[in-house]
């Protein structure tokens, strides 16, 4: 095992992170930006270094900088959480330049999966059903060309895109020129890469994904799935598992699992990783992307499974077999996280400091955030404050569990979105289990 990792991020990951580390005896260095000088992480961390400004590309995007503290301070590893370098093949690569272990897959497997287009390919060629769709658009008249032949309505998605950027949906085949546009100008401001592919709109749809564990002795488990379907703008915002839309549908869970092992093998995939899938009800399923890291909503799956994902990354990364197989795994009961928001009730980002906190608890209550009273959150990352998961033996239990948490936790001096995630623990499409991705644009009409 490593006796020091430097763990290249912020927030609740950055913590959840040295947790594990702490656990395991392992040493901790954190980096931090000038806005994060009183963070959580900083202080858990055995070391901590400044990189930079508040600007991610200044600090936790600063590759220089980060391979020089985990140089500078004798650590063997990075852990990139996710966001920020997490699917940077290119970061990846310079750390197995300078012996430092990437915890995560090759940067070769970053790269192919990290462009969309590409990967859509490489599952096809897998066996793994695609959306029906088109290889890179040329120009917008390919596109709405496309368009036509695809038949509306159709995604037009950015090869590099991630975090729910650079999607744009056209309802007419005249609309997509334009829509290729503005795709293509996100992408371009938020990738650095505006190359841009066409998908059908899948829907009726749920957003199933299988959560992948593999080492580098070629063994691949799947531990189970996770239903993602509340998103807003293409983003989630509460996951569960199992996935109540799959209930009596052991066959059609079982070809997804075979389908994301499949893939996993076929690019020699190591670590933790996840393949994200569209579910139409007829049983029905097409591969949508792979995220290469560790998932914002892992805790579900740690939660249904018992195994620890970070401290198995870790393990891998370090050369350890799994030591158990496939029919080890065990998925019972039922989790649900909702993701708290420093947002406003239109959504706006909120910011400030914590004047006041008090988080939930209790058995099978689990709050990862990096809060603490006087936290300062600063408008310059990601707007997710914590994460709030619960586990029970009934999907109906673990709701009423959620939502007695919800209503327990505090958070004052910033404004947060607990109050939208009661109202869709009440909604009753979501109680009956069958919702789909257009949950949240309808919350209120039911
Ligand atoms: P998950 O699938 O784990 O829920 P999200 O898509 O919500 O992941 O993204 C997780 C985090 O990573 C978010 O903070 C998001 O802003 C960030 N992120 C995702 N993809 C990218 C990307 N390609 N570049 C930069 N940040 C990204
Ligand atoms: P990101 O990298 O931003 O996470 P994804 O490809 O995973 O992008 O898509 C984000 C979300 O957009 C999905 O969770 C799903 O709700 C929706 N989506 C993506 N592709 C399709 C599609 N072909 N049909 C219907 N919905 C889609
Ligand atoms: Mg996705």
């Amino acid at each position: 095992m490593f006796e020091k990792i430097l763990i290249a991020n912020r927030g609740e990951i950055a913590v959840r992170v040295i947790r594990a580390c702490k656990e395991m005896g392992v040493k901790t260095v954190a980096v931090f930006s000038t806005a994060d000088a009183e963070a959580l992480h900083v202080a858990l961390a055995d070391e901590a270094y400044c990189i930079g400004g508040p600007r991610p590309q200044d600090s936790y995007l600063n590759e220089d900088a980060i391979l020089t503290c985990a140089i500078a301070s004798g650590a063997t590893a990075i852990h990139p959480g996710y966001g920020f370098l997490s699917e940077n093949a290119g970061f990846a690569r310079r750390c197995r330049e300078y012996g430092v272990v990437f915890i995560g897959p090759s940067p070769e497997v970053i790269e192919r999966m990290g462009d969309k287009d590409a990967a859509r390919r490489c599952a096809r060629d897998a066996g793994v059903p695609i959306v029906p769709g088109c290889d890179l658009l040329q120009g917008p008249e390919e596109a709405v060309r496309e368009a036509e032949r695809i038949g509306c309505p159709v995604l037009i998605k950015a090869r590099a895109g991630g975090g729910g950027r650079g999607i744009r949906r056209v309802d007419r085949p005249e609309d997509a020129a334009a829509a290729f546009q503005e795709a293509k100008l996100e992408a371009e401001a938020a990738f650095g890469d505006g190359e841009c592919y066409m998908e059908k709109f899948v829907f009726p749809a749920h957003h199933v994904e299988v959560q992948v564990l593999a080492d580098a002795h070629g063994n691949v488990v799947t531990l189970g799935e996770r239903e993602c379907s509340v998103q807003r703008r293409n983003q989630k915002l509460l996951e569960e598992s199992p996935a109540p839309c799959l209930d009596g549908r052991d066959d059609v869970r079982e070809r997804m699992f075979k389908a994301a092992r499949d893939l996993a093998r076929a690019v020699h995939y190591t670590g933790a990783g996840t393949i994200e899938y569209l579910y139409a009800d007829d049983g029905s399923f097409y591969f949508m992307e792979m995220n290469t890291r560790l998932q914002v909503e892992h805790p579900v799956t740690e939660f249904v499974s018992d195994i620890d994902l970070v401290k198995w990354q870790l393990r891998v990364a370090a050369g350890t077999e799994l030591p158990f197989a496939q029919d080890d795994i065990r998925i019972s009961k039922h989790a649900i996280e909702c993701r708290i928001n420093a947002e406003d009730p239109e959504f706006k980002p909120s910011c400030g400091t914590v004047s006041m906190l008090h988080t939930p608890n209790g058995p099978w209550v689990r709050f990862d955030s990096a809060l603490f009273p006087g936290a300062s959150v600063p408008p310059y990352y990601d707007s997710m404050l914590g994460k709030l998961i619960v586990r029970a033996g009934t999907r109906e239990e673990a709701v009423r569990k959620m939502r007695a948490s919800l209503t327990e936790l505090v958070i004052e001096g910033v404004q947060e979105n607990s109050d939208l995630q009661l109202d869709i623990l009440e909604n009753p499409e979501f109680l009956s289990g069958n919702y789909h991705t257009d949950l949240m644009e309808h919350l209120y009409e039911s």
